[in-house]
C-alpha cells in the first residue's frame, strides 16, 4: 500500500506516456516560438549569442579544413614547395585547435542553457500544479504529468538546442561549404546542388519508413508495459481463474507484435548505409571521371578536386542535421504548447477579492442545502443540510458512492459547492482566505498519505518548525509513541517507499499524530475502510478518541460500531440525506439507519454499500 501511495506512477505509465502520440500543435508555431523567445529564452540571451559566435567560428573552421586540401595536394605533394610544408601542417593545426576550442565552448554553453531551461520549466511547473485545483489533478493523469516533466521538458530542450544549432551552425557551416564548391569549381557545384537533392529522395523515403516503425514500436512497447503491469498486480485473479496459460499467450502475442515492429527498424536502418554508400560511389565515380579528364586536359588541378570532395562529404553532416530539424523543431512545439498549457492553468479555487481571515470561535459547522456536481457529470449531492454542533462528534454514514467523501471535500474547499453554503461558524468557506480555512481544519483520511522521509518529519508535516516537546506529545496522545521508539532509529526512522514499511493501524496513529499536532478546532476524519485487527482497531480508536476531545468533529463512517456514539449521525443515500439522529432514534425508526446495521452487525466486514441487500441476503 505504502508503495502505491508514494509512487502511484509505476515504470509502466512511464511506457505508455511515451508512447502517446504527440498531439498535433494547434496554435500557431510563430506564436509559441515568440514565446518561447520572450519567457524562456531572452534572459539567456548572453549565453546563447556566445555560443553563436562560437557556432560561426566552428563553421569557418571546417569550412577552412576543406579548402586547406587544395594546398596540401598541389603545394605540399606535388608542388614540392619546401616552404608550405612546413606552412601547411602549421595551418590544420591553427584550424584544428581554433575549431576545437570553438566547438567546446559551443556544445558547453548551448547544453547547459538547455539543461538550464529544462529545470527552471520543471520547478516552475510544480509549484505550478502543487497550486491546481484538486479537480485538475484527480482528471489528469499521474503518467501524463509525469511525461511532461521528463519527456516535454526534453523534448523542448531539445528542440532549443537543435533549433539554435540548426540554425546558426548547420547553416553556415553549409553556406561555408558551398562556397568552397564554388571556388573550386563553380560548374560542378551547380551540377552538384541539382543532382543532390534527387539523390536524397530514396534516403529521405527510408527515414520515414524508419520513423513510422519506430513509432509503432514505442505504441507496442507501451502495449506490453500495460500489460506486465495488468497481470502482475492482478497475478492473485489470474492464478484464481487459471488463467495463466491465456495471460501467456496473449504476452506472446505482444511481445511478438514488438519483435516484429522492431525487425523491420533493423532492416531498414541496414539498408540505409549501403543506400547511402551506392550513392555516394556513383557521385565519386562521375567526379573522378569529369575531374581526371580536365586534369588531364591540364584545366584543373587535382588539388582542387581532393578540395570539392571533401567539401562535398563535410557537407553531409549539417544537411542530415538540417533535413531532420523541421521534426525535431514540431515535436518540441508540440511538447511547449503543452507544457504552455499546464502553465496557463489557472486554479479556479482561490481567495476571492476581499477574502477575510476565518477565525474559528465556537467552531460549528453546516452545510445549508448544499448542491454538488462533478463536471459535467449527474449531481452527486442534492440539497444536503448537516449540522456539527461546536464540539461535537457528527457521522455521515451510507452506502459506498453515496457522496460522503464528496461531501467531506467541500469543507476545506478541494471542491466549491455548486449550490447552497458551507458554513464555518456562520461565515461562508468561500470568504475567508485558503490559508486560514485550511489552517482551521485537521484531515485524517483513509489515503493516509506519508511522505518519503523519517517519522519526525512525517509527523510535523504541514508544521515544520514544530518542537520536539510537541512533536513527542503528538505522538504520545495518538498511542504512537511506543512503537515509534521500538523502530531501528526511532523518531529518525525513514518511512516511505525507500524506508520502513509501517502496518497499517500503525500508519493511521501517525496520521493522527500529525492531526494531533496541527491542534485544528475542526476535525475532518474518513474513515479508513480496510479492516485492521481487533488490536490495532482498538489503539487507532483510543488514539482517535483523544484527538477527537474538544474539537467539532465530522465523521465519514464505513464500519456503524465506530459511530454509535456519535452525537448525530446523518445518513446518505444517492446524494441525499434520508435520515437523521443518534444512534437509538434512528434504531428506533427502523429505516436505512436500522437495515445498514443490521447488515454490518450480520458479520460483514467490509461496508455493506456496494452489495444489494437481496444479494448479500443470498450470499449468506
Ligand atoms: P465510499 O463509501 O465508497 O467512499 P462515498 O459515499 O464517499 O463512497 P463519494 O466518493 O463521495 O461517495 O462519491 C459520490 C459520487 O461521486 C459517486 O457516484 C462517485 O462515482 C462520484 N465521484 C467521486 N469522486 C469523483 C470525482 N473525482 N470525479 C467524478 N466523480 C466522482
Amino acid at each position: 500500500m505504502a508503495g502505491v501511495m508514494l509512487h502511484p506512477w509505476p515504470v509502466w505509465v512511464l511506457l505508455t506516456a511515451v508512447a502517446e502520440p504527440p498531439p498535433v500543435a494547434p496554435s500557431s508555431s510563430a506564436v509559441l516560438i515568440r514565446r518561447l523567445l520572450a519567457e524562456r529564452l531572452r534572459r539567456r540571451w548572453r549565453a546563447i549569442a556566445l555560443a553563436v559566435l562560437y557556432m560561426a567560428i566552428a563553421a569557418g573552421a571546417t569550412a577552412a579544413n576543406a579548402w586547406l586540401m587544395e594546398p596540401v595536394l598541389d603545394g605540399v605533394f606535388l608542388g614540392k614547395d619546401p616552404a608550405l610544408l612546413w606552412l601547411v601542417p602549421l595551418g590544420v593545426i591553427a584550424v584544428a585547435l581554433v575549431k576545437g576550442a570553438a566547438t567546446y565552448g559551443e556544445a558547453y554553453l548551448m547544453s547547459a542553457t538547455g539543461q538550464r531551461i529544462i529545470a527552471e520549466i520543471q520547478s516552475d511547473l510544480f509549484a505550478h500544479l502543487m497550486r491546481a485545483d484538486l479537480a485538475f489533478l484527480r482528471r489528469a493523469t499521474t503518467g501524463r504529468l509525469l511525461s511532461s516533466f521528463l519527456n516535454d521538458a526534453q523534448l523542448l530542450r531539445e528542440a532549443v538546442v537543435r533549433g539554435v544549432t540548426g540554425i546558426v551552425k548547420d547553416s553556415l557551416t553549409l553556406a561555408f561549404l558551398v562556397g568552397v564548391l564554388f571556388y573550386q569549381s563553380w560548374e560542378l557545384a551547380i551540377v552538384t546542388l541539382f543532382v543532390f537533392p534527387l539523390a536524397i529522395l530514396p534516403v529521405r523515403n527510408l527515414g520515414r519508413r524508419m520513423r513510422k516503425a519506430s513509432h509503432i514500436t514505442q505504441e507496442r512497447t507501451g502495449r506490453l508495459g500495460a500489460l506486465l503491469n495488468e497481470a502482475f498486480r492482478g497475478a492473485r485473479h489470474i492464478k484464481a481463474y487459471g488463467m495463466e496459460d491465456y495471460e501467456g499467450a496473449r504476452a506472446v502475442s505482444v511481445i511478438e507484435a514488438r519483435l516484429r515492429s522492431a525487425l523491420r527498424i533493423i532492416r531498414l536502418r541496414a539498408a540505409a548505409t549501403p543506400l547511402m554508400e551506392a550513392l555516394g560511389g556513383l557521385a565519386v565515380a562521375a567526379a573522378v571521371f569529369y575531374w581526371g579528364y580536365r586534369v588531364i586536359e591540364g584545366t584543373t588541378t587535382p588539388g582542387t578536386f581532393a578540395s570539392f570532395i571533401t567539401a562535398l562529404v563535410m557537407a553531409y553532416q549539417p544537411l542530415k542535421s538540417l533535413a531532420s530539424l523541421n521534426a525535431a523543431l514540431q515535436e518540441g512545439l508540440a511538447a511547449t504548447q503543452r507544457l504552455f498549457t499546464l502553465l496557463d492553468l489557472e486554479p479556479t479555487i482561490r481567495d476571492r477579492p476581499g477574502a477575510r481571515t476565518l477565525a474559528v470561535t465556537a467552531g460549528v459547522l453546516r452545510f445549508e442545502r448544499v448542491g454538488f456536481a462533478y463536471g459535467e457529470d449527474a449531481p452527486a449531492l442534492h440539497e444536503v443540510s448537516i449540522e456539527v454542533p461546536a464540539g461535537a462528534k457528527v457521522a455521515i454514514v451510507g452506502p459506498s458512492g453515496a457522496g460522503k467523501s464528496t461531501a467531506l471535500n467541500l469543507i476545506p474547499r478541494f471542491y466549491e459547492v455548486g449550490s447552497g453554503r458551507v458554513t464555518i461558524d456562520g461565515t461562508d468557506v468561500r470568504a475567508v482566505t485558503l490559508a486560514s480555512l485550511r489552517g482551521a481544519i485537521a484531515l485524517v483520511s483513509q489515503e493516509t498519505s506519508l511522505f518519503d522521509d523519517t517519522v519526525r518529519a512525517n509527523i510535523a508535516y504541514g508544521r515544520p518548525a514544530a518542537s520536539e516537546r510537541d512533536i513527542l506529545a503528538a505522538a504520545k496522545a495518538a498511542a504512537a509513541h511506543d512503537f515509534i521508539l521500538g523502530l531501528p532509529h526511532g523518531y529518525d526512522t525513514p518511512i516511505g517507499e525507500d524506508g520502513l514499511r509501517l502496518s497499517g493501524g500503525e500508519r493511521q496513529r501517525i496520521a493522527i499524530a500529525r492531526a494531533m499536532l496541527k491542534n485544528a478546532p475542526i476535525l475532518l476524519l474518513d474513515e479508513a475502510t480496510s479492516a485492521l485487527d481487533l488490536e490495532a482497531e482498538r489503539r487507532v480508536q483510543e488514539a482517535l478518541a483523544v484527538l477527537m476531545r474538544g474539537r467539532t468533529t465530522l465523521i465519514v463512517a464505513h464500519r456503524l460500531s465506530t459511530v454509535i456514539d456519535a452525537d448525530r449521525i446523518y445518513v446518505m443515500e444517492a446524494g441525499r440525506i434520508v435520515e437523521v439522529g443518534t444512534h437509538a432514534e434512528l434504531m428506533a425508526r427502523r429505516g436505512h439507519y436500522a437495515r445498514l446495521y443490521a447488515l454490518q452487525a450480520g458479520g460483514a466486514e467490509e461496508p455493506p454499500a456496494a452489495v444489494p441487500p437481496v444479494a448479500r441476503r443470498a450470499h449468506a
